[in-house]
């Protein structure tokens, strides 16, 4: 009885400051979602090349199936019976793009990140993270042996006198990074990172490449091919929830790692596998993300035509993507004002903390390639200037 009313003080809390969060009824139409009955563009969708809502994609995998490859259960982990070849056909498939020389499907990117750095840390490791890494990674922090150190978003130099000054000390460090940060859009510099990382034959580093993915890259397979630096991310991670259309994730690696990881990983050993034709659909997109050329260009070309105009409009709009974030400062004018672009038919949602530091709410537009132009300039009709909350 004490713990119920402890829990709805607490809520009654986050609802006084704005904070509280619900999950939203929506019908899904397209690009365009209706909710409360007002059909809006779906500005914060993670669909980045628009093939989530693409039919004709769907008709014609549709078409490759029969009853007898339509498999909706794994039915068991990967280590028991659950490993079907289709998931063998993805990896190889995934190591032949990427020229690594291993590729180990995950059921999501929270299952990779939670899971990777528990197994391959112990109370010998260090742990050196971006301030802004994803929940995941901080969740798989916290469930590893290993010291971790937070370094300042982007500080390299920061991150370089870590290293100096512990390096000798732990018997292995992994420096943790995005490629893309979830919130404010920005980029890690890979290339500056993989340097720093071969100064030392004790340091690993590990890239998120959730947000880049099918985004990044001439054949869409992230910063890391685009700055030419596969083969130094020891730990190359990315989802297939977002651009990819789909569920799981996966990292590229060398043999002796994905060896590893089917040994000491949780997060694979102790669940089911993603059902086969979820494998399959993974792979009929990944197979034609080389092609989406075209989108990717069309969705770097909308994100700086809206970054332009919000720093013209007073906002610091750091960074250079598809994840645009438009800092507003406190969470009831982030919610006024997104509630103001839904009326306009524009679904755009705030994000507020503990997503993001106190004074930082923000409305994140996460946009895809199946938006206009035409679009995107009637939203800046309706962005306000930016005033100091
Ligand atoms: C979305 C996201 C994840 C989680 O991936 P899922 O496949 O949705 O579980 C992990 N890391 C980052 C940076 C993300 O943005």
């Amino acid at each position: 009885m004490d713990t119920i009313h402890e829990m709805q003080q607490e809520l009654q809390h986050l609802e006084e400051h704005s904070n509280l969060r619900r999950l939203p009824k929506m019908v899904h139409d397209g690009r365009h979602v209706i909710v409360n009955g007002a059909r809006m563009l779906n500005l914060s969708s993670n669909d980045y090349l628009g093939l989530a809502s693409d039919r004709s994609l769907r008709e014609e995998f549709l078409r490759t199936l029969t009853p007898d490859t339509f498999l909706p259960a794994s039915s068991s982990s990967r280590l028991l019976t659950g490993n079907f070849t289709v998931y063998e056909e993805l990896e190889a498939e995934l190591a032949h793009l990427f020229g690594t020389e291993a590729a180990l499907i995950f059921n999501s990117g929270y299952h990779a990140n939670t899971g990777i750095l528990p197994a391959v840390s112990d109370a010998r490791t260090l742990i050196l993270a971006d301030k802004l890494v994803h929940a995941s990674l901080i969740d798989g922090i916290r469930l590893s042996a290993a010291k971790c150190v937070r370094y300042r978003h982007n500080d390299l130099a920061q991150l370089e006198r870590l290293l100096k000054e512990h390096h000798s000390a732990y018997r292995r460090i992994i420096i943790v990074t995005e490629s893309i940060f979830s919130m404010d859009g920005d980029r890690a510099d890979l290339q500056a990172l993989a340097g720093l990382k071969r100064r030392y034959d004790n340091v690993l580093l590990y890239v998120d490449e959730a947000h880049a993915f099918g985004v990044r890259g001439k054949r869409g397979l992230g910063c890391a091919e685009e700055s030419g630096c596969i083969r130094d991310i020891d730990f190359l991670v990315g989802t297939f929830g977002k651009a990819a259309a789909s569920v799981g994730a996966y990292i590229v690696c060398r043999k002796t790692v994905r060896e590893y990881l089917v040994n000491r990983m949780r997060t694979l050993i102790f669940t089911t596998g993603l059902p086969p034709v979820n494998i399959a659909w993974t792979l009929f997109v990944v197979r034609r993300l080389a092609d989406m050329q075209e989108r990717r260009e069309h969705l770097a070309h909308i994100g700086r035509t809206l970054r332009e105009a919000l720093q013209a409009r007073g906002y610091t709009c750091p960074g250079a993507s598809h994840i645009v974030p438009m800092i507003v400062g406190q969470s009831a004018d982030t919610v006024l004002q997104a509630e103001a672009l839904q009326r306009h038919g524009f679904y755009a949602l705030p994000v507020r903390p503990p997503t993001v530091p106190e004074g930082t709410s923000r409305i994140r537009f996460s946009l895809t390639a199946e938006i206009r132009s035409e679009e995107i300039e009637e939203l800046t009709n309706y962005l306000t200037v930016h005033t100091q909350t």
